[in-house]
């Protein structure tokens, strides 16, 4: 995936901006000990269920799941991407995006990190629903088992199951309507040389990785075959 932020200045919008202000230009906050609460603005809230904490600088509804960063919020609030939402608050800050790293729509080649984010929260539940699935699950079900992890526990973490095939995420993906691009800009799939793609992870525990908002970053994959390289 090509770079089209700078990184700095991410951070420098991130260090102007205190969350508990941004998200008080929407909805109305009371101090809850460290926390603020308030109506939640993404699902129909009687009691305020949203949780803004000024320490991490993140927000979490705990009725609809909604979470994230300040620029989780603003995306989510006004319906912008990852650039738009990165544009809003640097203007909103004050800090002026230099022209080399003002955020493009994704262009040829290069999918906006949302929608990354986006593509690995679905493979991470559909994974997840493979591993639960009476048959395709079966093996990998007994090998978590063998490993002392409770299916509770499997759950908590997200750990999925991607079946020994070329490509059954990719079907599943595709219709779901996920580009191929976006598969191969995540990381979920690989494009051959002579041209289609396949399944990047085969017979493999699936373990998210997430970012501290909730995000899926990536996947640690590990092999359910006696291979001991592995
Ligand atoms: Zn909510």
């Amino acid at each position: 995936m090509s770079v089209r932020f700078d990184n700095n200045i991410v951070v420098r919008i991130q260090q102007a901006t205190d969350i508990v202000e941004v998200v008080s230009e929407h909805l109305s906050l009371d101090r809850k000990g460290k926390e603020f609460v308030g109506l939640c603005p993404f699902h129909a809230d009687h009691k305020p269920s949203m949780y803004v904490n000024p320490a991490k600088q993140i927000f979490k509804c705990f009725a609809c799941g909604a979470g994230g960063d300040v620029f989780k919020f603003i995306q989510l609030r006004e319906g912008l991407t990852f650039p738009q939402a990165i544009e809003r608050l640097a203007e909103r800050a004050g800090i002026q995006l230099p022209q080399r790293s003002r955020p493009r729509q994704a262009e040829a080649g290069g999918s906006d990190p949302a929608q990354i984010a986006r593509a690995n929260a679905w493979a991470q539940k559909f994974w997840q629903k493979q591993l639960f699935d009476e048959q395709t699950g079966a093996d990998a079900r007994k090998y978590v088992a063998s490993r002392q992890i409770s299916a509770d526990t499997a759950g908590e973490w997200g750990i999925g199951f991607a079946a020994e095939s070329w490509d059954n995420l990719l079907k599943a993906a595709r219709a779901k309507g996920i580009a191929d691009r976006l598969l191969i800009d995540s990381g979920l799939a690989v494009l051959r040389e002579q041209g289609g793609l396949y399944d990047k992870f085969r017979n493999r525990l699936m373990f998210p990785i997430f970012d501290v908002t909730g995000r899926v970053i990536a996947f640690g994959g590990r092999t359910l075959a006696d291979d001991p390289a592995e």
